[in-house]
């Protein structure tokens, strides 16, 4: 596979000599076989509501935009998003992603009401709030193609009896499709980071189960806080001290297993029951 680095490099003129900004988790794409093989698994089209969450210096943001004509990019470093201010089509939400209302982004007139397509190489140190936050638009996405770290992608998409299936694997799978779709080595970055990056589809799902979804993030994160005991502890005890009794279909749930076991339906399923008033 070609390592062939990018044309729009750091070094070179349209880089600028910018230089990386840890805190913001900067490690730029300049591997063009992993470029393309984004934006094939992207496949922009003229007319997507595309978003990208840290353009950076153009990696993923320029293909885009040479496909579909327009895209919208968040984008923290303010020295980055002038340079993007300057670019026919490119409208510049200088912000922190965390702070971003992707509602408000979806009803704004120029996307006339189409779901959003959200892209991203995030930055690492925030990549799990990033997802977080973005759960309560789901239902406004169209899909998410995300550069992560592996490691994190394994939990996302790990199924139930594993190490790696965890909160964020239930509070994910709940809502989206998740399938990891390219494995990225360090060296298709500069600088390079430590750890080895894979991509994302993330894709809603068109009839996700109606569930409070503070309700089912508390009592799963019950659930996890102490996963190498039984439910009964950590679960269990949450579920007694919460001051509404009990509805018949929760206390039912077998708190004799391992959080790990339970799979995503099962958590759901608890969280509707506990949502019914006790009968
Ligand atoms: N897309 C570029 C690429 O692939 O080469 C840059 C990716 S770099 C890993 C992460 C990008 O996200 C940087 O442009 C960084 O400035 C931006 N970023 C970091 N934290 C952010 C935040 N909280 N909100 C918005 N953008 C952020």
């Amino acid at each position: 596979m070609s390592r062939r680095p990018a044309p729009h490099l750091l070094s070179g003129p349209a880089g600028g000599g910018h230089q990386a900004r840890k805190r913001f988790g900067q490690h730029f794409l300049t591997d063009e076989a992993i470029i393309g093989g984004i934006v094939r698994a992207v496949g922009p089209r003229p007319g997507d509501a595309l978003v990208e969450i840290g353009p950076g210096l153009g990696a993923i943001t320029q293909p885009l935009l040479e496909r579909t004509g327009g895209l919208t990019v968040v984008e923290i470093d303010r020295d980055l998003a002038e340079r993007w201010r300057a670019r026919q089509g490119v409208t510049v939400v200088e912000s922190d992603v965390l702070k971003v209302d992707f509602g408000a982004l979806a009803d704004e007139p120029a996307r006339a009401g189409r779901p959003l397509r959200l892209v991203g190489n995030l930055p690492y140190n925030i990549s799990t709030p990033i997802l977080f936050h973005l759960l309560p638009w789901a239902h406004r996405v169209q899909d998410q193609h995300f550069m992560l770290q592996k490691e994190v992608i394994d939990r996302m998409a790990a199924g139930p009896g594993g190490k790696d299936y965890g909160r964020l694997s239930v509070m994910l799978q709940w809502r989206y499709r998740i399938e990891s779709i390219l494995d990225v080595p360090p060296a298709s970055f500069d600088p390079p980071p430590r750890v080895d990056s894979a991509v994302v589809r993330m894709v809603p799902l068109a009839a996700p189960p109606a569930v409070d979804e503070t309700l089912l993030g508390a009592l799963v994160a019950a659930a996890f806080s102490q996963r190498r005991k039984l439910l009964r502890h950590g679960l269990g005890r949450w579920m007694e001290e919460r001051p509404q009794p009990l509805p018949a279909a929760a206390a039912a749930f077998d708190l004799q297993r391992r959080a790990e076991e339970v799979p995503v339906a099962e958590f759901v399923a608890l969280a509707q029951a506990l949502a019914q008033t006790a009968d």
